[in-house]
């Protein structure tokens, strides 16, 4: 199965992304962890991306779509996988589409997932990252064991730069403006399939599943 998840910033994405990909044994491609990677690394790619993140802005495509065509590349041809924060625009799309005609793996299903944007600020806001292993905790909802550690590998839980509150904003007005748009895209080649993420990542799990099974 391969899969693209799509939605506004904080409505737990990654969070489901991870679940599916555990239950389907498919391959979890955030670009937004791989652009991090790249920061932690002191890559030249990660020192020119963190420049756009921390404003909340998109990285250039020219320098996303390089390292995504190269784990997208790197994959057996069998190998399912979740796309989760790639494509952000629409030249992002239209480049993923003619990637995946050169590999002959075109996409199953295109997943939307909402959540009411009131709960969108409160999650983002509330949200800490295991700097280790990018495990995500929500402070109100799903907190760690023990305050400020991973329950997972027993790394340090950090905010992520961009979820101070005045980056949210910023990359909310981005969602809107550049992300949007690809609703409509992808719904006019019927790929489209909607899921409310509003109440426990299990409960998400259990619709995505049913709304991926019809
Ligand atoms: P995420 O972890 O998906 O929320 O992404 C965090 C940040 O990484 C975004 O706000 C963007 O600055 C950058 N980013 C991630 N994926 C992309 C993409 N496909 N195109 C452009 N920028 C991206």
């Amino acid at each position: 199965m391969r899969l693209i998840f799509l939605g506004a910033p904080g409505v737990g994405k990654g969070t489901l992304a991870s679940l599916l990909a555990n239950e389907k044994d498919l391959v979890h491609i955030s670009t937004g962890s791989m652009l991090r990677q790249q920061i932690a690394d002191h890559t030249e790619l990660g020192k020119e991306a963190k420049s756009y993140m921390d404003k909340g802005e998109l990285v250039p495509s020219e320098l996303v779509s390089s390292i995504l065509a190269a784990s997208l590349k790197n994959l057996p041809e069998e190998q399912g996988y979740i796309l989760d924060g790639y494509p952000r625009s629409l030249d992002q799309a239209e480049y993923l589409d003619q990637l995946l005609a050169e590999l002959k793996t075109p996409l199953d299903a295109v997943v939307l997932v909402e959540i009411p944007t009131e709960l969108i600020i409160n999650r983002l806001s509330a949200r800490v990252t295991c700097a280790d292993c990018s495990e995500v905790y929500n402070l109100n909802d799903n907190p760690p064991k023990k305050e400020g550690i991973c329950d997972k590998c027993g790394g340090k839980l950090i905010q992520r730069d961009d979820d101070k509150p005045e980056v949210i904003k910023q990359r909310l007005e981005v969602y809107e403006a550049n992300t949007k748009p690809l609703i409509d895209y992808y719904e006019k080649k019927e790929l489209l399939v909607r899921v409310d993420n509003s109440s426990t990542p299990e409960q998400g799990l259990h619709k995505l599943l049913a709304a991926l099974a019809d």
